[in-house]
């Protein structure tokens, strides 16, 4: 798809952030270019258009840039999957595991139900151990994930993450 060039060319790389060692790709730089944040929802929208789905989980905080136009579009439900304690409700929690130690998402408990068809968003996706906390937290609530949506990936990582769930993950840069 051309748009995908041009959307690419919309994302800076930050050497050296957060810590040395790490070229972050900086997704804020794509959001000052209404034409290139624009294709990318559209681009997932019509993925993701006539396929049921019934609620859109974003991932904090980039996912929640993303995944609320996808749900708007597509007339589904958006759930925020949060850092800990940032949700008033009741939540159930799932950890994962970090380069060096642990983190946590949570849900609020009912905000996703038996039969809900979700789609997972984020903005980019490493080694996969997000998306599959996400993925988990959605199915404990008795949702099918019928896929994970992200803009970017690293493909030094693919090898990783291509066998961490049942869920695709689809890219921006699909074939
Ligand atoms: P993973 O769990 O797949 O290893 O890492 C993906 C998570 O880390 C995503 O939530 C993503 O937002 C964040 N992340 C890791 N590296 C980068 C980066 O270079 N740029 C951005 N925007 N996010 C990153």
């Amino acid at each position: 798809d051309p748009r995908i060039e041009g959307i690419a060319s919309t994302i800076r790389v930050v050497p050296d952030f957060p810590k040395p060692g790490i070229m972050f790709q900086d997704i804020t730089t794509l959001l000052l270019d209404p034409k290139a944040f624009k294709n990318t929802v559209d681009l997932f929208v019509e993925r993701y258009t006539g396929k049921d789905i019934t609620v859109v989980a974003g991932i904090e905080a980039r996912g929640f840039i993303f995944g609320p136009p996808i749900a708007l579009a597509i007339g589904a439900k958006f759930v925020p999957l949060r850092k800990p304690r940032k949700l008033p409700g009741e939540v159930i929690s799932e950890e994962y595991v970090l380069e060096y130690g642990t983190d946590c998402l949570q849900m609020h408990i009912g905000a996703v139900q038996p039969g809900d068809r979700a789609l997972v968003v984020d903005d980019l996706i490493a080694t996969g151990g997000t998306l599959c906390a996400a993925i988990k937290l959605l199915e404990r609530a008795g949702a099918e994930v019928v896929e994970c949506a992200c803009v970017i990936e690293l493909p030094e990582l693919k090898a990783f993450y291509l066998h961490f769930s049942s869920a695709k993950c689809e890219v921006l840069d699909w074939d």
